[in-house]
């Protein structure tokens, strides 16, 4: 027989807060349907490398649900589809609401640039019979974890002709591969001794790419020669054109599930194309938009947000202004009546480096999509802060769509600290919320997030672009 609740049993239940693991609280038909979204995502991840790729990749999905581009002064009417995109390298996309944008757009914005080494403007060079590419990488990565990972190389030469060259080498499953190399253990001693941001410095990060001598040849550069003989005869290019090109060493490997269990997906570049794809794939699914929903893909976010295709860039108010202009509302009109979920990943509680982060206040896998308040580093320096009821919002949104969610800071104060694209918006005076999913090991080549998080996060936006 059941023993009656004490007094004391019954308070906590009702007083106390308690989180969940999200796999105590989905249902069956839920399961299926995470399993099926992680299928798409991890297609995605693999598609979608670079920012250019991942433009290219959102858009074949968007074209599918009826997207077509947006064109300066065209026509809108609710439900009309459309999609804007900026240079190759961030995109925008809008359905337009039920109601007019006076009453404000609802917004998730992405971004997705990833951590990688770009080749230098002159990159080719051979020493002592082997040739390599000079690199400079960019965002923040920890240097060690990229020698020896298998790379491919993705983007684009720029040829004073006009003409734009996709380069894809090393994606195939029998294509060849390219790496930074390391020190044998052997002959390690000295670098041992160095601390991990001095052992490997930024200029040793040179990729190899070729030891084979062009033939019946003299003198010096034989490799070099037979690398760039390979590169003119596939793609028409010479070593000038390196100069007008944007080539990024990206990890070779594709996405797949981790865990015996299957329950986690690990792949290159989920900080942050698992909130674009998200938020990408919440727009096409949702079932009715009462206020217009854009979604922003934005690039340059792990170097600050800068240049014409980063957050800070008017390219999103231009774009939003024209549909204002279609609709004769004032963009600061609808600015101020708007809400952003801002989608970026936060750190994931590792136990295995428990001292970095504050456990009561980190996200864990599998405990939902990871609501910030607020990011920074150090006073909560450069964040956002959403406001509290802006908080008690999305509450209350997330519970009465049933979307599991958690509060997520992003570790321990005064250990380090990270931003997203949250304050560019909240400039605009657009309310903005901090959202994303808990990822373990950010930033480096293979990074791992838990499935029922990646769905949650789909969830939290389609939940978002459904709301009144
Ligand atoms: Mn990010
Ligand atoms: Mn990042």
């Amino acid at each position: 027989m059941e023993q009656p609740k004490t007094l004391a049993e019954q308070k906590r239940e009702a007083l106390f807060y308690r989180k969940k693991n999200g796999y105590d609280r989905i249902s069956p038909e839920e399961r299926q349907a995470m399993t099926a979204y992680c299928a798409g995502y991890k297609r995605f991840l693999d598609e979608g490398k670079t920012e250019r790729d991942a433009v290219s990749a959102a858009i074949s999905l968007a074209e599918d649900r009826g997207f077509r581009p947006y064109v300066r002064g065209m026509a809108l009417h609710p439900g009309d589809k459309v999609y804007y995109n900026n240079r190759g390298k961030s995109l925008m996309l809008a359905v337009i609401g039920q109601q007019n944008l006076s009453t404000g757009a609802h917004i998730g914005a992405a971004h997705i640039d990833s951590p990688r080494l770009d080749l230098k403007p002159s990159p080719l060079y051979e020493e002592d019979d082997l040739a390599f590419f000079k690199t400079h990488y960019y965002g923040g990565l920890r240097k060690y974890q990229w020698v020896t990972t298998p790379l491919e190389l993705r983007g684009v030469v720029a040829l004073t002709d006009g003409r734009t060259v996709p380069i894809r080498i090393g994606h195939d499953p029998d294509d060849l591969q390219l790496l930074v190399t390391d020190l044998l253990p052997h002959l390690g001693e000295e670098q041992s001794k160095a601390t991990l941001d001095k052992a490997f410095p930024g200029e040793i990060l040179n990729i190899l790419i070729g030891s084979e001598p062009f033939p019946d040849s003299q003198g010096s550069d034989r490799v070099k020669l037979m690398v760039m003989d390979l590169l003119h005869e596939k793609y028409g290019f010479t070593e000038e054109d390196f100069i007008s090109a944007e080539l990024s060493a990206v990890p070779a490997y594709p996405a797949r599930d981790v865990g015996l269990d299957r329950s986690m997906v690990g792949g290159y570049g989920q900080d942050d194309r698992v909130c674009g794809y998200a938020a990408l794939t919440g727009l096409l699914e949702a079932e009715r938009y009462p206020k217009t929903a854009v979604v922003m893909l934005v690039d340059k976010e792990e170097i600050g947000s800068t240049g014409v295709s980063g957050m800070k860039s008017q390219a999103f108010d231009t774009f939003m202004a024209d549909l204002c202009a279609a609709q004769g509302v004032e963009l600061r009109v609808c600015y101020e009546h708007s809400i952003c979920l801002s989608a970026d990943v936060t750190a994931a509680y590792d136990p295995n480096y428990a001292s970095a982060y504050e456990k009561r206040n980190s996200a864990l896998v599998n405990y939902g999509v990871g609501f910030s308040k607020y990011t920074g580093a150090g006073g909560k320096y450069d964040c956002n802060d959403a406001s509290a009821e802006l908080v008690a919002y999305f509450r209350r949104l997330m519970d009465e769509n049933g979307v599991l969610w958690q509060m997520a800071e992003l570790g321990k104060v005064d250990g380090g600290g990270g931003g997203t694209v949250a304050c560019y918006m909240g400039d605009r005076n657009i309310a903005t919320m901090d959202a994303g999913v808990p990822v373990l090991c950010m930033h480096a080549p293979f990074e791992v997030t838990g499935k029922l998080d990646c769905y949650m996060s789909f969830r939290s936006m389609k939940a978002l672009f459904e709301a009144e």
